[in-house]
């Protein structure tokens, strides 16, 4: 087998005369010695000439390509049971990994299934209506189920990424995110796959409950006794805790237990909104065709010992609000397969390292409550200053944020609850504030129209990844102080986004 690159104008899509050929110059044979050739990968090269790179993999006849073979999912029925807290990429995946161990998955989900969650995501967003159990954080699917669904992880070392993609193709998600350098799946098509992901764990024997907040986890003769808000208790020898970084007050009852909590660096600062054709024009050097993919950015600079980085980007995508509780202001991003609306948004954060925050935010909850402090900043502000919507939210033109003015008027935005002007230069915490208005103006001599003042910078985008750690053995990937309990996923503080935080879920099943 040898590896071979193509580079084909975007405009022009490779013919198999084509494919065939750069193999068989790989190889150094003639085409009736050819045998497979796949493609393993395919990405956008903007540097110059806007082109797809293709790589792919030639096999001389008789050599053997061996396509992947997932494990097959058995029948658990009357196997032990595991009790999985949380329905999110964690969970899903270490519920299906359970199947493949013979292990009983019981999954315990705080919010509602994936069709009945819609319905409260849209009464929040319309009607400034919260359900603290169901929202765009919580409910089947996780975070990531009402979501971008990028799948580009850097932790490639945690695990097979492969075990996850090929997983979501095989419950419906598009082939071509095997391929893709930037796979995405979109909103639209993820509550799909993720109750084909349920409906797997249900047919073999699994549980999965709705509606079951986990209030406590006893340790018991048999292992766990796992109690819901409901009173309905669950036995199961081992425990998978994957509820997400949002799930303030499983860490409190950790506290609450005495076993140990630790504080974590995490990244606070803002969204960023910009048209997206102006991204477009920016990315492809004013060569972009409305056949091309819509473009994508990603920066990070250094200001005064902290990196300031761009977040989850969503190309053609809007802004979605993603309080967990009352009384706070967060946002996030989401974008449909299509990535078709007229806005790009992205986070923009700086990192946040345990210390860096107020000394009177100390004990393992420290950088929580200043997250949860910056977040209630925001909404007091909006609710106080003209906020129509419970969770409007602050916001200033870039230029107007960097230069410590309020702007006179705001361009429109994607976010649904609307947006009051700000002072956010203000409202963020001095050394953020800092640290972003000295960094916008610098990326701009990466990305020429970056900084400007059509752009929109709006608060808060606190929900990068965990602001605490439930530490684990690193063997067995158990709690320190409570063996048979895996804190897995955002939620640990050992994962982020989609795709690590599933093959974390996979890890800790591989571990029971
Ligand atoms: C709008 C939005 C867009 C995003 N876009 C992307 C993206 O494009 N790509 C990407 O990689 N990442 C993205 N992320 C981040 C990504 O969704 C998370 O990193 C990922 O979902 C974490 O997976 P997890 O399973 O560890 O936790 P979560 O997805 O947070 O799932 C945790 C689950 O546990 C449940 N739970 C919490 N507490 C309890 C309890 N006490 N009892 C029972 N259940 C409980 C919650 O309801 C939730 O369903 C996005 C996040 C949001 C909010």
């Amino acid at each position: 087998m040898k590896e071979f690159e193509l580079v084909q104008k975007i405009s022009a899509p490779l013919t198999d005369e084509q494919i065939r050929a750069g193999a068989c110059k790989a190889l150094g044979v003639k085409s009736e010695l050819l045998g497979d050739v796949v493609l393993t990968r395919r990405s956008v090269d903007a540097r110059q000439d806007i082109v797809y790179r293709y790589r792919f993999q030639a096999y001389r006849k008789g050599e053997q390509y061996r396509p992947y073979v997932p494990q097959p999912y058995r029948n658990v029925e009357s196997a032990r049971p595991v009790v999985v807290i949380g329905a999110g990429p964690a969970g899903m995946f270490a519920a299906l990994r359970l199947l493949q161990r013979g292990f009983k998955p019981i999954v315990l989900e705080r919010g509602k299934d994936v069709e009945r969650r819609k319905v409260d995501m849209a009464r929040l967003s319309v009607e400034g209506v919260l359900n603290p159990d169901s929202n765009y954080c919580y409910g089947e699917g996780g975070a990531g189920a009402f979501s971008d669904g990028k799948l580009y992880t850097r932790s490639s070392k945690r695990g097979n990424i492969q075990d996850v993609l090929q997983a979501l193709v095989s419950f419906g998600a598009n082939p071509d995110i095997l391929v893709d350098a930037h796979p995405h799946i979109g909103t639209d098509k993820l509550p799909e796959i993720v109750k084909r992901i349920r409906e797997c764990v249900v047919s073999h024997g699994g549980e999965y409950h709705f509606d079951s907040r986990v209030t406590d986890i006893e340790k018991s003769a048999s292992g766990f006794r796992v109690s819901c808000h409901g009173g309905e208790v669950y036995e199961a020898f081992k425990v998978i805790l994957a509820c997400g970084h949002s799930a303030r007050d499983i860490y409190e009852l950790f506290l609450s237990h005495g076993w140990t909590v630790q504080q974590k660096g995490f990244a606070l600062g803002v969204r960023v909104e910009h048209p997206q054709w102006q991204i477009n024009q920016m990315r492809y050097h004013g060569k972009y065709q409305p056949f091309m993919p819509v473009a994508e950015y990603s920066f990070v600079q250094q200001v005064e010992g902290r990196g300031v980085f761009s977040f989850c980007m969503c190309p053609g995508g809007i802004l979605v609000p993603s309080s967990t509780e009352e009384g706070t202001v967060v946002l996030n991003g989401m974008s449909n397969a299509a990535r078709n609306s007229k806005w790009a948004n992205s986070g923009v954060v700086v990192q946040i390292e345990p210390g860096d925050q107020p000394a009177s935010y100390d004990g393992p909850l420290g950088l929580m409550d200043y997250q949860r402090d910056v977040e209630r900043a925001m909404y007091n502000y909006a609710s106080s200053h003209g906020g129509k919507h419970p969770f409007a939210a602050p916001a200033q033109r870039m230029k107007d944020f960097c230069r410590g003015l309020v702007s006179k008027d705001l361009p429109k935005s994607s976010y649904h609850p609307g947006v009051v002007s700000a002072p956010l230069h203000e409202l963020l915490p001095e050394h953020v504030s800092m640290r972003l208005r000295r960094a916008l103006p610098l990326v701009d001599r990466q990305m020429k129209g970056y900084y400007t003042n059509d752009a929109l910078v709006l608060g808060t985008e606190s929900r990068t990844s965990s602001p605490v750690r439930l530490p684990r053995d690193p063997q067995s990937l158990e709690h320190v102080d409570v063996p048979g309990l895996y804190p897995c996923g955002e939620g640990s503080g050992y994962a982020g986004g989609i795709v690590s935080s599933a093959m974390d879920g996979i890890n800790c099943a591989d571990k029971i």
